[in-house]
């Protein structure tokens, strides 16, 4: 007899991950086996081979005919449990895929193997030293730092091209499959077996795809979302990473992992480097990638020699005399509109959805009220006539006047997406008009409506986040920003980033060609660092300035954070147990910092009332220890989560 240690994909017992099983005959760490669980048999992964346990032991039902996992990702498995505080169970159910233990037909998949691509791409110097820079990384994360239209794909395809030479498998994370057809088509041209992963598989698409990556000796090319790294490849020789800074890589269910983390870790176990490719690296890896002297290869010049950088203006939207015309879209913008739709060409107006939050603001000199502690917005409570901090709980009477200033002119502002589109209907009551949310029905939409927005049938393009993102449209020629500010008044510390990001995106949609083209950005906050910066598109002066306010006011990567919110019926029970729980860690883990308890930003969802305590540590490990702590059931945890909203 042989004794395993055997860990079953539901949960069995919230304290054990792993149970121990006979077996007369050996088994390979990874085999998937069916084990007796009082009276049920479920389906477990062999971890270890241990020695006869003075117990008493049940044996293994059977060994399922699947190839094992590669052991480097029940090592992942094991790391993301720990490392997340997550039961393996829980982890399981997040890497495999569902109905495993049901019998599919496999499709032979065709291999080209013998019919390499040969073709390569001229590279400009850049590039090539990019390439030169990615030849000589034996390990560890590089970080890929260059600006929209800078040709990133071409270096992403060339690195691949050496990875499969050497025999092994090349994953490319991208945030969202439909927004990123022009860069599979890329990959696609160059590798015909290009396998795509995507959340609109159904349950057996994804089943058959996976085990045909098992049974594959072949490299792969796999393009996919974060859950693409799960995919059992024997030998992985890199991990790039398409747009790192987007908030999706971060998983927001249990276990919430960032792809990023997992991604380094799941390479260096296979002796692999990771490319994380961004024109707006997240702060925090930017300063990661300094502190432990990374490779920072920088491409700061668009690809296409003949690409005319856009015209860009900024209207204070303090300065009334700038609309005449309309009390929200500049004179400016509305000229600029005419002029495009005049000339036949597309136009593309931009509002951020979430910035429906309204901002306290002086409307006269731009001063915005935030928390002298966190140094967030504060969000305005009419009922309670104050300003509250959602982070820390601080408070303060709504101003009178301005501090800065001493006017009077305090407003509270925040202009709908709804109000954006009538508006504009209104106004262009005869054009093709076409909008697009953030969810992920829209998606599907931007990807269904393609053909329209690329041969420039529709006229007016108005969308939030999902239009900045991957659009390359030939016939645009004005992208209008109807208040850049709107995400800053957002109560979180990643507020200004994400703004900062979104504003080099939507740039970033026009320039790449030969014609000129124009963007009109409307601010009631010019000056703050995360519109001029994004404006200029200056990342090296919003990395320092963020980077000062993050230590300033103790925010990642700086400190270690954790979320916790809990769900109650009754805002009363919410209240009562976030205090005690607070109180309880403040008593027993001295050494943190307790922020809260507060109302969530998302207070109230379903029929349910919504409160979070944020915690703070220099270690890490501190807050794991606090998981292990609060009560299950009501609690909901996140440790480093992108944001506190
Ligand atoms: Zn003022
Ligand atoms: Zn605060």
């Amino acid at each position: 007899m042989r004794y395993y240690e055997v860990a079953p994909t539901k949960i069995i017992r919230a304290n054990a991950n792993t149970f121990t099983y006979a077996s007369n005959t050996a088994l390979s760490v990874g085999a998937f086996v069916m084990i007796p669980v009082g009276k049920q048999t479920l389906l477990g992964v062999v971890m270890k081979e241990v020695a006869r346990p003075e117990y008493a032991t049940k044996e293994i039902s059977e060994l399922l005919n699947i190839q094992a996992l590669p052991v480097q990702l029940i090592q992942t498995a094991e790391w993301m449990s720990n490392y997340y505080h997550t039961h393996l169970a829980t982890v399981f159910q997040t890497i495999l895929p569902r109905g495993l233990t049901k019998n599919r037909r496999i499709k032979q998949r065709q291999q080209h193997t013998h019919e390499r691509d040969r073709t390569h791409f001229l590279l400009n110097k850049k590039q090539q030293a990019a390439l030169d820079i990615l030849g000589k990384t034996s390990f560890g994360t590089a970080l890929l730092h260059g600006v929209t239209g800078s040709g990133k794909t071409t270096v992403y395809i060339e690195y691949a091209k050496q990875v499969i030479a050497q025999d092994k498998s090349v994953i490319v994370l991208v945030p969202e499959i439909a927004l990123t057809s022009q860069l599979v088509a890329e990959f696609q041209q160059h590798f015909p077996d290009v396998v795509l992963a995507h959340s609109k598989q159904t349950e057996a698409e994804r089943h058959t795809s996976w085990l045909a990556v098992a049974n594959s000796t072949a490299p792969q090319v796999i393009i996919g979302p974060r859950s693409a790294l799960f995919l059992p490849l024997r030998s992985i020789g890199t991990i790039i990473i398409d747009e790192a800074h987007e908030p999706s890589y971060k998983q927001d269910q249990a276990p919430r992992y960032s792809a990023l983390r997992v991604a380094g870790v799941l390479a260096k176990l296979h002796e692999g480097i990771v490319i994380q490719g961004t024109a707006t690296p997240l702060v925090s890896e930017y300063f990661l990638a300094k502190e432990n002297n990374r490779p920072v290869i920088e491409l700061p010049e668009r690809a296409r020699a003949d690409a005319i950088a856009p015209e860009i203006t900024l209207v204070d939207m303090t300065k009334r005399s700038s609309f005449v015309g309309h009390r929200f879209l500049s004179d400016e913008l509305l000229t600029k509109i005419q002029t495009s739709l005049d000339a036949g060409e597309q136009v593309l107006i931009f509002h951020n959805r979430r910035g429906s939050a309204s901002t306290t603001l002086c409307e006269n000199c731009g001063w915005s009220a935030t928390c002298p502690r966190c140094f967030i917005p504060l969000t305005l409570h009419s009922d309670a006539h104050e300003l509250r901090c959602h982070i820390c709980a601080y408070t303060e009477k709504v101003p009178t006047s301005c501090p800065v200033c001493h006017e009077t002119d305090i407003i509270h502002k925040g202009i709908g997406t709804k109000l954006v589109e009538s508006e504009i209907r209104r106004l262009f009551s005869n054009k093709k008009i076409m909008r697009f949310d953030g969810d992920t029905e829209s998606t599907e939409t931007i990807e269904h409506n393609y053909q329209a927005l690329y041969s420039g049938e529709a006229e007016i393009i108005i969308g939030t986040q999902v239009v900045a993102k991957g659009l390359d449209l030939p016939k645009l020629s004005t992208v209008g920003v109807v208040q850049a500010d709107a995400g800053l008044s957002l109560p979180d510390f990643s507020s200004s980033e994400r703004t900062f990001q979104l504003l080099a995106q939507v740039i970033g949609r026009v320039g790449r060609s030969s014609r000129p083209t124009n963007v009109v950005i409307q601010s009631y906050q010019p000056n703050n660092p995360a519109v001029q910066y994004g404006i200029e598109q200056d990342y090296d002066a919003f990395y320092k300035e963020t980077l000062t306010t993050r230590r300033q006011s103790n925010f990642p990567p700086f400190t270690h954070l954790l979320k916790l919110t809990c769900t109650y019926k009754t805002e009363a029970a919410a209240i009562r147990n976030s205090k005690e729980l607070a109180k309880h860690i403040r008593t027993r883990y001295p050494d943190v910092s307790v922020l809260g308890p507060t109302p969530a930003f998302y207070e109230r969802q379903r029929d349910t009332f919504r409160w979070q305590i944020t915690v703070k540590s220099a270690k890490r490990a501190r807050l794991l220890a606090i998981i292990g702590d609060i009560p299950g059931q009501y609690w909901q945890y996140d440790i480093d989560p992108m944001n506190l909203l």
